[in-house]
């Protein structure tokens, strides 16, 4: 069931509950990744957002910044500048503008979740991978939604280039990768963005090994339309 986003107390819950998860489901070291989910406030669209640099452990649903969807113009912001239109006690992660535009942009997803998830991110940085993303070499990549995993091009991180490439690269998509640093998942609920994220570190475990021991078949897109066909109808649950 999707979270009602006029229900701040319990998306902030929803957000910091999911951010916490990440270190021990394996998805992200230290502060690294970031968590957001849509609350609008006083009929102004917004979201959630897990504050830059902050531990997880200690992290609270206070703690969470509020941005505005609506910001002005943002290319020629100075690096990691805050977003113009925002209220909290500390500063929103510095990957603000990554969430904001693929909200903006997928009026279906309420939350995203950032992470640098270690076998996802090892290919991230394959040029092959690089170039075709990961290939339907297993059955369950359709849980991004097509018969591959995009990987977005390398921007730096925080910059509106970044937030680019991850837009371009989610079209029609619920997962991606991010070259030289990490995965996007989307959901209705930050906790279905965080099983997809989990799904897709333990795809990319299996790639590896897979690579470490031979060259892996790929399943023709015959196929994987049927597995999306199908995932369509069993992924019911998870995604309403
Ligand atoms: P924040 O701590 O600012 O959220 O940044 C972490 C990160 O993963 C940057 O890409
Ligand atoms: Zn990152």
């Amino acid at each position: 069931m999707s979270v009602d986003s006029s229900d701040e107390r319990a998306v902030r819950a929803a957000v910091v509950a999911v951010a916490r998860a990440l270190a021990p489901r394996g998805l992200t070291t230290g502060t690294s990744g970031n968590v957001s989910a849509r609350v609008d406030r006083e009929g102004v669209a917004g979201f959630v957002i897990t504050p830059s640099a902050m531990p997880y452990e200690t992290m609270t649903p206070e703690a969470l910044a509020w941005v505005a969807l609506d910001q002005p113009s943002i290319d020629d912001e100075p690096p990691l500048a805050p977003p113009a239109r925002w209220v909290g006690p500390h500063a929103p992660s510095s990957e603000w503008r990554m969430h904001r535009d693929v909200l903006a942009h997928r009026p279906e997803v309420h939350a995203v979740v950032h992470a640098h998830a270690p076998a996802a991110t090892a290919l991230a940085c394959l040029p092959d991978v690089q170039r075709v993303g990961i290939p339907a070499f297993h059955y369950m990549v359709a849980v991004a939604g097509g018969d591959d995993i995009r990987c977005a091009p390398y921007a730096t991180f925080g910059t509106a280039a970044l937030s680019a490439h991850a837009v371009a690269a989610l079209e029609g998509r619920t997962a991606c990768l991010l070259a030289h640093h990490g995965i996007l998942a989307l959901g209705v609920t930050p906790e279905a963005a965080l099983a997809t994220a989990v799904e897709l570190e333990a795809l990319a475990q299996m790639y590896v090994q897979a690579r470490a021991a031979g060259t892996p078949a790929v399943l023709d897109a015959e196929e994987m339309a049927r597995v999306l066909e199908r995932f369509a109808r069993y992924q019911r649950p998870v995604w309403d």
